[in-house]
């Protein structure tokens, strides 16, 4: 698979651990969705126990433009997005309530 830079292909292996990391999936119209995702704890870690809730341990943020090289992303991947959706990754948005 061809990257547009390789800050973002780093960034797109980070996804699932704690930190800054890039989410690929679709939007309700099938419109490619790309995501700067930030997860506050590592990937078997629950959040704090003692703490007043709602508590999010996971945001986003959709893009449209690579933020290191400036590439407009759907460009780049249109024949690629299917390759780089990882469901899991966006149904692991949570909020403790
Ligand atoms: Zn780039």
């Amino acid at each position: 698979m061809k990257w547009c830079c390789g800050v973002f292909k780093g960034w797109f292996d980070e996804a699932g651990n704690r930190g800054l990391s890039v989410v690929v999936g679709r939007n309700a119209d099938g419109t490619p969705a790309f995501m700067l995702q930030h997860r506050s704890t590592e990937p078997d870690d629950d959040g704090p126990k003692d703490h007043p809730r709602p508590i999010t341990l996971a945001s986003e943020i959709q893009i449209s433009y690579c933020p290191w090289c400036g590439c407009r992303l759907e460009n780049v991947y249109r024949k690629s997005i299917d390759l780089m959706i990882r469901p899991g990754l966006r149904n692991s948005i949570l909020e403790i309530r």
